[in-house]
């Protein structure tokens, strides 16, 4: 086969899972909204309802269908986005849980679902989604319509442990929550790095799952391995790839790897990135095309048969620096043209 492949580690994933839950008192749950961050809802699933897991999350009720189906009747499965016109059906036929986030939202789900579970989102300063202080007051003064299965909110900072905002946002909760029976949740995989103050009843981790940061004990769920097309001699002062923004500076040795940003290595790798040859770096030269990426191979003894974006000597976190983004976008962007290799399935 010639296609790239990319292998995950489910073992991993699910070692990830238990070591972010001994951190914690807390039920830990699982964020595997855009399909796992990438890395595929139903493997990702199913591996962590083995390891324990019980709850999971995902942004839209569309994506509870491949995680109910994976899961079976039982787990928990919340939905981030609430319930927005239309969703009413799914959210009833695969027995998902919204998290709403306004009164409109609210309204709505009285009015289409009416007994069915929901959850309560709060704003409590990141301005994304939930209900506002005063909304949230109102809404409470008419009444809800019935116990919440969950009152959450979320940290716009938490990946920054001494930021302001992260005992803001929790001082915010606790007032917003005063009184209330219902199980509570604030920390994502940074919250649970902040300590027991963030965790209440039940953390929320996604990407520490996948092996990135802010969880640094993370071990490494992604490995990208590309196969080389072409390998070429290249003479001084010969230019390599569009625009010619690579010119040989000596006799070069260029190999051709089957792979580009249409993959989602994304054009800001351009002569940035580093390939593996094993232990032997091997840097990106001249531009990311949409298939194709060139890369420096002239220190290795002989032509490699493949390279290795994602692997033991650079992760998800590596890869996004050098591209100027984060893990989380690094995972999200992996195309669907890899050959996708599962380490660890339960059977
Ligand atoms: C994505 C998301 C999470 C998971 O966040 P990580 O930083 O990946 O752990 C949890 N809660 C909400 C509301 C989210 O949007």
């Amino acid at each position: 086969m010639s296609s790239a492949r990319l292998t995950i580690d489910l073992d991993a994933v699910a070692a990830n899972w238990q070591r972010l839950s001994r951190l914690s008192q807390a039920e830990t749950g699982a964020t595997v909204k855009a399909d796992a961050y990438g890395l595929g809802a139903g493997p990702v699933v199913k591996k962590l309802a083995g390891a324990g897991a019980r709850t999971f999350f995902v942004a839209l009720a569309e994506e509870g269908a491949a995680i109910r189906q994976a899961l079976g009747a039982g787990p928990r499965i919340f939905v981030f986005s609430g319930h927005m016109a239309g969703d009413a059906p799914s959210l009833r036929n695969l027995d998902l849980i919204p998290l709403l986030n306004s009164a409109e939202q609210l309204t709505r789900h009285a009015e289409s679902l009416a007994g069915h579970p929901f959850g309560i989102q709060l704003d409590t300063g990141m301005n994304r989604l939930g209900m506002e202080p005063a909304e949230w007051a109102a809404v409470r003064a008419v009444g809800l319509p019935g116990a919440p299965q969950l009152v959450m909110s979320h940290l716009a900072c938490a990946d920054e442990p001494q930021h302001l905002m992260n005992p803001g946002q929790l001082g915010a909760f606790l007032e917003m929550t005063e009184g209330m029976t219902a199980p509570r949740s604030l920390a994502a995989t940074g919250g649970m790095l902040l300590g027991p103050d963030y965790h209440f009843d039940l953390c929320r981790p996604g990407i520490g799952l996948y092996g990135g940061a802010p969880f640094e004990q993370a071990q490494p769920v992604a490995t990208l391995s590309l196969p080389v097309v072409q390998v070429r001699d290249v003479e001084p002062h010969e230019a390599v790839g569009y625009s010619c923004t690579w010119v040989a500076p000596r006799p070069s040795r260029i190999a051709t790897v089957a792979a580009g940003y249409a993959d989602g290595l994304l054009r800001t790798l351009s002569g940035k990135a580093i390939l593996w040859a094993g232990e032997i770096p091997c840097p990106v030269v001249g531009r990311v095309s949409m298939d194709l990426i060139t890369v420096d191979v002239t220190e290795l003894d002989s032509d490699p048969v493949s390279l290795d974006i994602l692997g033991p000597r650079q992760d998800v976190d590596d890869l996004a620096e050098l591209a100027g983004t984060i893990g989380y976008e690094i995972l999200t962007s992996l195309g669907n043209r890899y050959r996708r290799r599962y380490v660890g399935a339960p059977s």
